[in-house]
């Protein structure tokens, strides 16, 4: 699932969109492509890089047209297969993010209605069923498109034959709208559109948005026009550059003390010793709590262990965590857990299909997430924002440790309620937490010895992290980001379990990173290290 871009206004829209593409760049992408349309449909698309299509492209003329980048998953990484899709007569063209689940089913239809295909992906049959059933109206015509698809999709279409108009629907795959002057946008992700308005409508699942160039109308599947609210985003496109950071990963590692201290203003007071949220969550919590279910993939689903230690340490409420993909499927029929579920964007589709799942099954629900208005919070009946300002670099950092004190301010919150902590230790865990965004600026004051460190292992081609408590799902991180950003591979461990078998993969070439911090185990730690020595 990649990046799409739109633009209906007055600019020229193929500088719009190529920038547009380019604050999409971070999904990571094979192949990518623009359209507008100035009386005609023009089309350029290229494999490989956003620069190679820069590059390469004509200029075109016209203030309304489309973009995306993709990310294959019907057919290979070509020209042909890159979006925009046409149908046969050029005049329409979509672009898609997600998956047609019935596209063999609908191929078969259109190529037997004569129906020639030039591409091997799934995302073409929507440009040839939307030439299908475009007679007079482009509106109707989509309407009936997306009503014979199953799947998920983002998709964003433009004709010739309606030159004013872009058209967008969404299922299970994200959309936003950008509301500005005499100009509107829609995007897969904000980034693309924070440059001209800080204006957005969410689209949900079933939704269509026609978007004019001084109007943008939402509609149901059935067509019946709807009142959206328009949210206020409230990073800017600084948020979203690199401000002088080589890349996003990087930058946002070191915005974690600021992270943090956005996530604890307002709901932390040492004076009153309170934890405070927003009323819905407050009313959530008030209700009794017989066990918490914690739900996520992922690194959310690492901070979601953290938590767990964090709530039975804590509070009496055991605690299960789940995958949001086994949640999903194999959930456990027990309508009294109040279910927590963490998701950076709110659109993880399976912490949104687990979410779902817990509704259905009469649970209360939370979701911590960073995005406002994204899909999750408008599912859970109360949802907790992360405030860690968006985060491009797809491994998660700040949101990881800013997911982790939201899961432990609503432990804290949930602890003085049942008063399972005394008044003195909420006073005293309160200042000590107020300190961590300084703590945590220490740590990255050590950049150097941390890159010296890395620059040893990194020829490694295994490596294990090993912890304790709260530091075993950390060493399980660890090993996940080691695996995903260096390509190592990478295994993390409880420490007390290296003896029950992982010790037969240790060499003296393997580096072992023991999380040993100065809590009621360190000695057991001290003693773990020594055996990996000896060894
Ligand atoms: N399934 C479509 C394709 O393979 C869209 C992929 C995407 O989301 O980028 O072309």
């Amino acid at each position: 699932m990649c990046g799409i871009i739109g633009y209906n206004g007055y600019r020229n829209a193929q500088p719009v969109i190529l920038d547009g593409l380019k604050r999409l760049e971070y999904r990571g992408y094979d192949s990518a492509g623009i359209g507008i349309i100035n009386k005609k449909l023009q089309v350029h698309k290229q494999v490989g890089d956003i620069s190679r299509l820069i590059d390469s492209i004509p200029s075109f003329t016209g203030t309304i047209g489309i973009g995306h980048t993709r990310w294959a998953t019907h057919g290979k990484v070509t020209e042909t297969n890159a979006h925009p899709q046409l149908n046969t007569s050029k005049t329409i063209a979509i672009v898609h993010n997600g998956i047609i689940d019935n596209f063999l089913e609908l191929k078969n239809h259109l190529q037997q209605k004569g129906y020639v295909f030039q591409s091997q992906t799934d995302s073409e049959i929507i440009a040839h069923l939307i030439d299908e059933h475009y007679h007079k109206d482009f509106q109707d015509a989509i309407l009936k498109t997306i009503r014979q698809l199953r799947g998920s999709y983002a998709i964003v279409a433009i004709s010739q034959k309606d030159p004013d108009t872009i058209i967008a629907a969404r299922n299970e795959s994200p959309l936003v709208i950008g509301i500005g002057d005499n100009e509107n946008l829609v995007a897969s992700d904000i980034p693309a559109l924070l440059k001209y308005t800080n204006r957005v409508i969410y689209l949900d699942d079933g939704e269509i948005c026609i978007l004019k160039k001084k109007s943008v109308t939402i509609l149901d599947s059935a067509g019946t026009q709807k009142q959206k609210e328009t949210h206020l985003v409230t990073w800017d496109v600084r948020d979203a550059e690199k401000a002088g950071y080589p890349h996003f990963m990087l930058k946002e590692i070191h915005e974690q003390p600021h992270a943090l201290t956005q996530g604890l203003v307002g709901r932390i007071s040492e004076i009153n010793r309170t934890v405070s949220f927003h009323e819905k969550i407050e009313r959530l919590l008030r209700k009794p709590i017989q066990k918490i279910h914690l739900i996520a993939c992922g690194t959310s689903f690492y901070a979601c262990y953290i938590g767990k230690y964090l709530f039975e340490q804590l509070t009496n409420i055991p605690v299960q965590i789940d995958l949001a993909s086994e949640y999903r499927y194999f959930s456990p029929k027990q309508p009294d857990a109040f279910v927590i579920a963490v998701t950076q964007s709110g659109e993880t589709l399976d912490t949104l299909g687990a979410l779902r799942t817990a509704k259905k099954t009469g649970c209360q629900t939370l979701v911590i997430t960073n995005v406002i208005g994204s899909t999750a919070t408008r599912i859970a009946n109360a949802y907790l924002l992360t405030q860690s300002g968006p985060e491009i670099g797809v491994a998660a950092t700040k949101t990881f440790t800013s997911q982790i004190l939201m899961l432990y301010l609503l432990a804290l919150k949930i602890a003085s309620n049942q008063q399972t902590i005394s008044s003195d230790d909420l006073y005293h865990t309160l200042i000590e937490l107020r300190e961590l965004p300084r703590e945590v600026r220490q740590i990255l004051h050590q950049t150097e010895e941390i890159k010296t460190l890395a620059h040893n292992i990194s020829n490694s081609t295994s490596l294990f992290y090993i912890g304790r408590g709260i530091n075993y799902p950390l060493a399980l991180e660890g090993a996940l980001k080691i695996k995903e950003i260096s390509y190592i591979h990478a295994e993390g461990f409880a420490a007390g379990e290296l003896k029950h078998g992982p010790f037969a993969l240790l060499s003296p070439e393997t580096p072992v990173i023991a999380i040993a911090t100065h809590d009621k185990i360190f000695d057991k730690m001290l003693a773990n290290i020594g055996e990996i020595k000896a060894r």
